[in-house]
């Protein structure tokens, strides 16, 4: 039979900007060096980024809630500091918690529509694997 790109199945996952996982009522933690990054990249000192941007809680510092969205989710639906965005945005939603957890990766699934409908455990584990070591 004739292989044609009709044939073979899609990526494994793909980014569908859909915007889900920039919502919510909770963000992920920015380290020192990834807020210094972000100041250096919207051209602000250090105090006025986490004066305008930043929640600095006990044990971690948090990007900003605005209308139910991390407060650099633009009006266009995409990342305003995507250059820089903090570790835990750059490597969602390829969690390790996948690997060896069938249950992680069905609670990852839910969130994020980027995954192939038809993708198996099994290809995203490989997919996870390949991939993490990239993102740091
Ligand atoms: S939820 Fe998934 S598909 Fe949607 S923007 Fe986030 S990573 Fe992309
Ligand atoms: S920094 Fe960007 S990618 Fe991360 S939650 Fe905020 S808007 Fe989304």
């Amino acid at each position: 039979m004739k292989v044609t790109d009709e044939n073979q199945p899609g990526p494994v996952y793909e980014c569908k900007c859909c915007g889900h996982c920039c919502h919510g009522q909770a963000t992920v933690s920015v380290s020192e060096q990834e807020q210094a990054r972000m100041a250096e990249f919207l051209g602000l000192a250090l105090s006025d980024l986490i004066d305008r941007y930043l929640n600095v809680k006990e044990h971690c510092t948090e990007m900003k809630i605005v209308d139910g969205h991390c407060i650099f989710y633009g009006d266009d639906g995409l990342c305003m500091v995507h250059p820089v965005k903090p570790f835990h945005c750059r490597r969602w939603p390829l969690h390790p918690s996948i690997l060896g957890d069938e249950a992680a990766w069905k609670a990852i699934r839910r969130d994020c529509p980027g995954f192939r409908e038809d993708v198996s455990y099994e290809e995203v584990c490989d997919f996870v694997r390949n991939n993490l070591h990239g993102i740091e």
